[in-house]
C-alpha cells in the first residue's frame, strides 16, 4: 500500500503517526489508549546519515512533541582525510551534537568503527540491548541493500534486533545516496518535509567536515524526486518492514 503523508495537510500523519494538535492524544495504533509521547530512533552508520536520510522526518516528530533519539553506530573515524581516527571522531562527535541541537534529538554513540563495522553475535547483542533499553515505538535505519558496507551492516543489525524483540516497534528503512549507495529501494511511505526543509539542511550543514554540498548532489535531487512522487516540493521516502508474518495461501 502506498501512503503519502505530510505535516502540511490537515489531519496529516508522518509514518502513520498523527501530527499537530492530535499528536499528544494518539498512540501508534491510532487509538487514544496511549496518550503518551512516542519515541523514535534514527539509527545511522555514520554521523550525518540520520540527518541526510531522515532529518526532515526527525524534525517533524520533534515539532509534534515526540521524542527522537539519534543513534550513531560509529563516530565517523575514517571520514576525514588527513586526520587520525581519534581526531576525526572528536570533530564528528561535536558536529553531531550540533546537528542534534537543530533537530531536537538526543544522541547516542555506539562503539563500532567507521569502515570496519562488524556483524557477529556480540554486535547483534549490542544493538538488540540498546534498542530494548530505549524501547522505541518507531525505528528508522538504513535499507540493508546498500553498497556502503557500514550502511548495510547497520540495517542488518537493526533488522535482527527487530525480529528478536518480537517486532514490537515499527521498522522503517531510509535511503542513502540512492543509486550509488542504496540499491533497489522501493518506498512504501513518503513524508512531506517542505515545512522543515530549512531546518533539515541546517542540521546537515552542521557536519562541516563532510562536504555537504557534495552529498547534496545526490540528496538534493532525491528530496525533489520523492516530492514529485507524492505531489509536494520535498519529501523523504521510507520502506516499512511489514509487520505481517507471511502465510500460505
Ligand atoms: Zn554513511
Amino acid at each position: 500500500m502506498i501512503k503519502m503523508t505530510g505535516a502540511a495537510a490537515v489531519g496529516a500523519t508522518v509514518l502513520g503517526i498523527p501530527m499537530g494538535a492530535e499528536a499528544q492524544n494518539n498512540s501508534i495504533n491510532g487509538t487514544n489508549a496511549g496518550k503518551r509521547r512516542l519515541k523514535v530512533l534514527a539509527i545511522g552508520a555514520h554521523p550525518d546519515d540520520p540527518e541526510t536520510c531522515c532529518g526532515g522526518t526527525m524534525c517533524l516528530f520533534t515539532e509534534a512533541g515526540h521524542e527522537v533519539v539519534c543513534v550513531y553506530l560509529t563516530r565517523g573515524e575514517a571520514g576525514i582525510a588527513g586526520k587520525s581516527h581519534a581526531e576525526a571522531a572528536a570533530i564528528r562527535v561535536v558536529e553531531s551534537e550540533n546537528a542534534c541541537k537543530v533537530t531536537g534529538a538526543r544522541h547516542i554513540f555506539m562503539s563500532q568503527v567507521d569502515g570496519n563495522t562488524e556483524v557477529n553475535l556480540e554486535r547483534y547483542k549490542e544493538m538488540r540491548e540498546l534498542i530494548d533499553r530505549e524501547n522505541p515505538d518507531i525505528v528508522m535505519t538504513h535499507w540493508p541493500l546498500d553498497e556502503h558496507r557500514d550502511h548495510a551492516i547497520c540495517g542488518i543489525l537493526v533488522m535482527d534486533a527487530w525480529r528478536r524483540l518480537d517486532r514490537r516497534f515499527k521498522l522503517f528503512y531510509f535511503e542513502a545516496m540512492s543509486g550509488t549507495q542504496s540499491q533497489m529501494f522501493h518506498p512504501t511511505h513518503w513524508v512531506n518535509i517542505e515545512s522543515v526543509l530549512e531546518r533539515k539542511h541546517e542540521a546537515c550543514n552542521c557536519h562541516v567536515s563532510q562536504h555537504m554540498d557534495e552529498i547534496y548532489e545526490w540528496h538534493g535531487p532525491m528530496e525533489k524526486f520523492r516530492g514529485l512522487e507524492c505531489r509536494c516540493n520535498a519529501a523523504e521516502a521510507f520502506m516499512q518492514h511489514s509487520d505481517a508474518l507471511p502465510t500460505l495461501p
